[in-house]
This record gives structure tokens, C-alpha cells and sequence, in this order.
């Protein structure tokens, strides 16, 4: 090692066109590609390898099976087939054995493999007039016709297959070039984690890491490359929001809320002795117990919010867990301190719904306030959304600002920049797991601004999205986390059933008139139609009276969608709520948290549409009381993962169960899209298969970052810097 082991900062600073075959129009192309620097080049992954040495002959290949072949390119040619359609018929060979290879309607396969070609085809073996053959194979380039170094050497080991490009003109074998070349260049790389650590947690050290991921001599290399790779894709992004996590505590000045624990012992029905928080005495009142689950989670956040750093939260629980009441007795604990509390809702819809059930709630609690006759008032709960305006905005401001407001209730318009609060204490997020790290700080930093009290409210995001436990580190690991993972008593499974035959779809709809008769409530979702509110709502327009009809004629029938103004919507809830619509045909608006206790039936038309995770919401709007409820999934599936979404929802009503499927059918991109930019993403993790190392690397981040010598890990930091921009890293690394 010594002086001259090189840091990756090192390596991004040596440009691509350092490299002895990269001349300004490779540089070009690589830039299009995003590779920059040699860094970019060694953290730019194999896609699998290709063991040359363990070959297999041609002839030994069994007609039937799978299998990939590395061959050269001997012939090639395109016609036209009797019935018109284009083929290229292709003869390869390798160590005298020769294969034919067909592609229909792949006419440009004629230019692309032409003779001297070396690729992998990966496909099914068939014979055709005995010679071995592959139809439609999937092809990777590995030697292009010209141009390049035919080394031998590397043809012949094990070979490394890169994510090539067609369109910027790389073959995956100039890569892999690049790549060598890079490596050698690099020499000896400074390991960030010495020896003791590596030992501990079984890694290979940096060096051979990189060696055994991009040109492995032996195929047992590979694994531990990756484990080490993947280990340090983790270990940089936990430790990232560790520190996250770090300076916020540091930095802030949270507020010691009162919380007794007892209170949450109180029994519905009981009357609270005189005196009893705003907690007691509303538990005391309440419809029903806590569960166990609602208990513990109010444990943990009432001990986050009576202690003086900020409450940074996540409370993970499935539709119907009975999220609200612990969002509700979270802000009473706020209010106990004289303080005010803000739920911020998704949807206007769900912001009305939040702020009338709050009303209810809390009818007949009363709080202290000098300011009015007898010093005291009603708790006051107050609906801000972008709708309210003119004299009723400016009274709902003014009291706010006063502190005559004990929770408002909004959308994204709490943010707006007219709105003051006397003393912002903490801040509810309901639904909004699409809220990314930076967003969630900007909130919290609003919070503290617009509050005559200079304090850093604390926080409660809440999300019925069930997130697997490994992403949910990775997306939330700068929050702390409580799960509710107990249903209210009573509850039964929501039966679902996947209608595709007609008799089936008849009896779904006769399921509905069934409910409506016994006095209860059904939801109709229209198909997702396209990205087009607009269209969508049309097609909701037409359903409606299609269904008022038809399927559901005599019946009430009611309609939402995402166009109607917001009074309309209102409307049409509480009509739905009160019974007076028995039916109501709506769009995805009410996937989440819409909450109607006597709505018993649900039908998803094109079921196959929705997400799995939508899918799992839109089901949660019924079931939600004691009466049996029913969902119905409507329409076939004509793509595979359709078929596994609907069947995976037919066979599980666990919200976390479903999410896994989800990851599983998805993969990660989707869940961590909006998470980070740049460099940070992982490339080679993967968070199903990774799991172990994922909770290594988490447990190191942890005590890395907890020790007293943090600072002084400055190859760590220095590293860490290259993944987040420079105003972040001033506030993470103290410069
Ligand atoms: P979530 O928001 O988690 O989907 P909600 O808070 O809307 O769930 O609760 C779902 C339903 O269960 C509501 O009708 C609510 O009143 C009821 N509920 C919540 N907690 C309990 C409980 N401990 N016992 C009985 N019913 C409950
Ligand atoms: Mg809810």
C-alpha cells in the first residue's frame, strides 16, 4: 500500500480521455453515457460474466434447453421468408462447430452481426436438419467487427460483460478495454476500512474488490468482489443519513411536549380525575380502546416528543390499522403544552375528511386561553386548504397567528407564505411517502420559520404504503420508525375474488345491489385510462351513467373524480357518507385514506391497471367495520405481471406480504426513484438479495457515526463527499 494507494476522489479526477484508446470522439461517447472519469468507468458493473474457460461444446448442447453460447460470426444473411417476413439467418462457429442462428423480423441483425462478430447468444437450442440452433436468441456483442484489439488472452478467460451501447457505439468488449485499462492505471486503492473491520465483517479489501468484479481470473472471485462492493454502496448511503440524523439533533431545539405514559392507560367510559391532560381525558371519551400495537406506537412518539430533540418519525401501518387516533393523540399532546399542532394532507378531500372526524373527535375538550370569556374555549380545529378564501382565509391567519387555532388541517397551501403560527409544535404528515428526505427537512425548517416560537416542531410522517423493512432503511433510514402491526379487533379479512368469467362479473354486481340492499355502501373504480386527469374523468363521466343504466340500475349513483372543484367533491362525501349515494363511481382519488366505515364493497374495473400497492389501498377503502366486505377485481390481465399482481392480491390481505411481492415484481428502481441523484444510487446492490448486507453495513454506519472520533475518519468523509453536493456537505462534514 504506502503513499501510493489512490483514493476514488483520485480516481474522478482523471479523465477518460486519459485512457490510451480514448480519443475525443470515444470521450464523446462515453460522456454520453455518463462516464466521465475512471471512476465512473470502474463503478460501471459487469452485467454478468462469461466463464471461457469451463467452455461448452457446441455439439454437447441439449436441444430443448437454455443455454449461452460465445461464438463467432462465419456468415450472414437476410431475406425474405414465403409469408413476407424479414429473417436473418446467422452461422457461428466456435472451436469448429458450428451453429445456426435465426431472427424473424430483426432485419438490422444483418449489419450488426456480421462475420468476425464475437457474441453471446443466450437462448433456447433447437435442431434444425440436424445442426444446432437458437431462434431469437438474446444477443451481447462481446468483440465488434473492427477496430479493436482481438486480445486472446481476455477471450479466452473469464469475460465480463458491460452494459453496452448500440447508439453511443461502445461494444461491451471496448468497455471491458476501458475498463483494464483504468484498473491498471489505478494501482493500489486506499481502503477506507482497515483491516480489523474487514476482518470483522468478511470483506476482501478495495483492490481486489474492483480486480475480482471487472477481470476475474477465477470465477470464485466474483461473489466476495461483490459483497465487498455492495457493502460499500450501503455503508456510504447509511452512513450519509446518519449523519443526517446526527447533525439534526444537533442543530435543533425541539420541544419537551408533556407525556405521561399513564394516559394512555385510561379506559373509554371512564370519567378522568379533574385536571387530566387533554391526552386522558380524550381516551377517556373515545369510541374505543387503543390496541396494543396504537399503545406502543404512542409510547415511542410520546417519548420522542417530551424529549427536547424533534420527533423525526415514521409511522408505518396497513390501511385501516387505525393510524388517525394515533396522530390525533400525538397533537393533543402538543396542544397539552399550549401549543399548536398541523396535519398536512395529500388531497383536499383527505384534508376535509381529517379536519370533520378531528371535530367529532374532539368534541368537548376544552383548553386555556386567556384571551377569551372565562379563559376558556373548545379545542378549535381549523380546515386550510388552497380553497379557503377571502375573509375566512384571513380570520383562519389571523387566529393562527394569535394562537386561537389548536390544529389546522391543510394541504400543501400550510406552506403558503402568508401563514403564521403562534407556536408550531408538531406537524403531522399523513400519506405522503413520496416526500423525499429534502423535502421533509425544507418542512421542518418552514415549520420552525413561521412560528413566533423559535423551535423545531417535531414530526410524524405517517404511510399505510407498507414498505419492506430493507427499503424502508434505505428510503426513511433518516427517520425513526414505529409499526403498527395489529388491526383493530373485529376486523375481518376483506374477501376478495378475481372475476373474469361472465357469470362471475354477474354475481360481483349482484354482490353490490345485495350490500346496498342491507343498507350499506359501494365504491366502483373506473380504469386507469391514461395520465390525463381530464380523460380520466371523462371516462369516470361515462361509466357512471353507463353502470346507472345498466348493472346498477334503480340504485344511487354517485361520482368522483379528480376534475370536480373541491366543494363538489365535498358534496358528493358527504351524501356517500350520509347514504344518500349508495354507489359511488370513482376514480383513483380515493385510493388513499378516504374513510367510510359502512362501505362494504368494492369493484376495480381493469384491475390489472393499478400497482399492487394501489391496488391494496383502493381495497382498504371497505372493510373497514365489523360486516364482512368484499372486493372484486375486474378485467383480464394480459401481461404475466397483471396476472401475479391480481393473484397475489386474491391470495394475501397483508399489506407487507403484498410489498414484498411488489419489490420482487418491480424491482427497487421504482421505490427508490425519487431517493437520491447522482453518484450515491446504488449500482450493484440489490436490496431483496442484499438484505444481510444491507443490516452490516447499517449496524457499521451506526457506530461509526456515534463514536466520539467520527471526524477524524477522513478517507470515509473525503469518499462520502464525491456522493452529495457541496451545500450538503458543508452542513454534513462541518467545512
Ligand atoms: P388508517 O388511517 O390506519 O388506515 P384509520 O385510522 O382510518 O386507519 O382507522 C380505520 C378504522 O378503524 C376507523 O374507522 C377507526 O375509527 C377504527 N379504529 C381505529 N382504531 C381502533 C381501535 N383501537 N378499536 C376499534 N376501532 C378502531
Ligand atoms: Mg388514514
Amino acid at each position: 500500500m504506502g503513499a501510493a494507494a489512490r483514493r476514488l476522489r483520485a480516481l474522478s479526477e482523471i479523465p477518460v480521455s486519459q485512457l490510451r484508446h480514448v480519443g475525443p470522439q470515444r470521450t464523446a461517447a462515453l460522456a454520453a453515457l455518463g462516464l466521465e472519469n475512471v471512476l465512473d468507468l470502474l463503478t460501471l458493473f459487469p452485467r454478468r460474466h462469461i466463464d471461457r474457460t469451463r467452455r461448452v461444446d457446441l455439439s454437447d448442447l441439449t436441444v430443448g434447453e437454455e443455454a449461452a453460447v460465445f461464438a463467432e460470426v462465419r456468415s450472414s444473411a437476410a431475406r425474405r421468408t414465403r409469408q413476407g417476413k424479414s429473417l436473418v439467418d446467422v452461422t457461428v462457429v466456435d472451436d469448429g462447430e458450428t451453429m445456426k442462428v435465426a431472427f424473424f423480423n430483426q432485419p438490422w441483425r444483418a449489419a450488426q452481426l456480421v462475420p468476425g462478430v464475437q457474441a453471446i447468444f443466450f437462448g433456447k437450442v433447437s435442431d434444425f436438419r440436424g445442426t444446432r440452433q437458437m431462434t431469437n436468441p438474446v444477443v451481447d456483442v462481446v468483440v465488434g467487427a473492427s477496430g479493436e484489439d482481438h486480445d486472446a488472452r481476455r477471450v479466452g478467460g473469464i469475460v465480463a460483460l458491460y452494459p453496452a451501447s448500440e447508439k453511443a457505439g461502445v461494444t461491451s468488449w471496448e468497455m471491458g478495454g476501458f475498463v483494464e485499462e483504468s484498473l491498471r492505471r489505478a494501482g493500489p486503492l486506499l481502503d477506507p476500512l482497515d483491516e480489523a473491520v474487514r476482518s470483522d465483517y468478511s470483506l476482501v479489501d478495495r483492490t481486489a474488490a474492483f480486480w475480482g468484479i471487472h477481470l476475474p481470473t477465477d470465477m470464485a472471485q466474483v461473489a466476495p468482489a461483490r459483497r465487498r462492493l455492495v457493502f460499500d454502496e450501503f455503508l456510504r448511503l447509511q452512513l450519509l443519513l446518519a449523519l443526517r440524523r446526527r447533525r439534526l439533533h444537533e442543530s435543533s431545539t425541539g420541544v419537551r411536549h408533556p407525556f405521561d405514559p399513564a394516559d394512555l392507560e385510561a379506559i373509554p367510559g371512564s370519567s378522568p380525575p379533574p385536571g387530566s391532560s387533554l391526552v386522558r381525558q380524550f381516551l377517556a371519551a373515545h369510541r374505543f380502546a387503543l390496541t396494543r400495537a396504537q399503545r406502543r406506537v404512542l409510547g415511542d412518539i410520546g417519548r420522542d416528543m417530551s424529549s427536547p430533540i424533534p420527533m423525526h418519525r415514521l409511522l408505518q401501518g396497513d390501511v385501516g390499522s387505525g393510524k388517525t387516533v394515533v396522530a390525533l393523540t400525538a397533537l393533543l399532546m402538543c396542544v397539552d403544552g399550549a401549543r399548536q399542532g398541523a396535519v398536512m394532507a395529500p388531497t383536499e378531500v383527505l384534508a376535509e375528511q381529517h379536519a370533520q372526524a378531528l371535530r367529532a373527535d374532539l368534541a368537548g375538550l376544552r383548553v386555556r386561553d386567556d384571551e377569551v370569556l372565562g379563559g376558556e374555549r373548545d379545542v378549535v380545529v381549523r380546515l386550510l386548504t388552497g380553497r379557503v378564501k377571502g375573509k375566512e382565509r384571513q380570520a383562519i391567519l389571523r387566529e393562527l397567528a394569535r394562537g386561537g387555532v389548536d390544529i389546522v388541517v391543510g394541504t400543501h397551501a400550510l406552506l403558503s407564505e402568508d401563514v403564521r403560527f403562534r407556536s408550531l409544535g408538531a406537524i403531522v404528515i399523513d400519506e405522503q411517502h413520496r416526500f423525499g428526505v429534502e423535502q421533509r427537512a425544507l418542512l421542518r425548517d418552514q415549520g420552525r420559520a413561521r412560528s413566533d416560537e423559535p423551535v423545531d416542531p417535531d414530526v410524524l410522517v405517517m404511510t399505510a404504503t407498507p414498505i419492506p423493512r430493507t427499503a424502508a432503511m434505505v428510503v426513511f433510514g433518516d427517520l425513526d420508525r414505529s409499526v403498527l402491526d395489529e388491526m383493530p379487533a373485529g376486523r375481518r379479512a376483506v374477501a376478495t375474488a378475481w372475476a373474469r368469467s361472465t357469470t362471475e362479473v354477474e354475481a360481483a354486481w349482484r354482490r353490490v345491489r345485495e350490500e346496498v340492499a342491507a343498507g350499506r355502501r359501494a365504491y366502483v373504480v373506473c380504469p386507469l385510462v391514461s395520465d390525463s386527469e381530464r380523460v380520466e374523468a371523462t371516462s369516470a363521466v361515462a361509466e357512471r351513467t353507463r353502470l346507472a343504466t345498466h348493472e346498477l340500475r334503480g340504485l344511487s349513483v354517485g361520482l368522483l373524480h379528480g376534475q370536480m372543484k373541491g366543494a363538489e367533491k365535498d358534496e358528493v362525501m358527504s351524501q356517500f357518507r350520509a347514504g344518500e349515494i349508495q354507489v359511488l363511481v370513482a376514480t383513483v382519488v380515493i385510493e388513499v385514506g378516504v374513510d367510510v366505515a359502512a362501505a362494504s364493497v368494492i369493484v376495480i374495473e381493469d384491475a390489472w391497471r393499478f400497482g399492487l400497492a394501489q391496488l391494496h389501498q383502493l381495497r382498504g377503502r371497505v372493510g373497514r367495520a365489523d360486516a364482512q366486505s368484499f372486493c372484486f377485481l375486474l378485467g383480464e390481465a394480459p401481461t404475466p405481471d397483471g396476472v401475479a399482481r391480481l393473484e397475489a392480491l386474491v391470495g394475501s390481505t397483508d399489506g407487507f406480504a403484498l410489498a414484498e411481492v411488489d419489490l420482487e415484481l418491480r424491482g427497487e428502481g421504482t421505490l427508490l426513484g425519487a431517493r437520491q441523484r447522482g453518484r450515491s444510487d446504488l449500482r450493484l446492490a440489490n436490496l431483496r438479495r442484499d438484505e444481510d448486507i444491507l443490516l452490516q453495513a447499517r449496524s457499521l454506519a451506526l457506530e461509526l457515526v456515534a463514536g466520539d472520533s467520527w471526524e477524524e475518519h477522513d478517507d470515509l468523509i473525503d469518499e462520502l463527499r464525491l456522493f452529495v453536493d457541496d451545500e450538503e456537505a458543508r452542513y454534513l462534514f462541518r467545512s
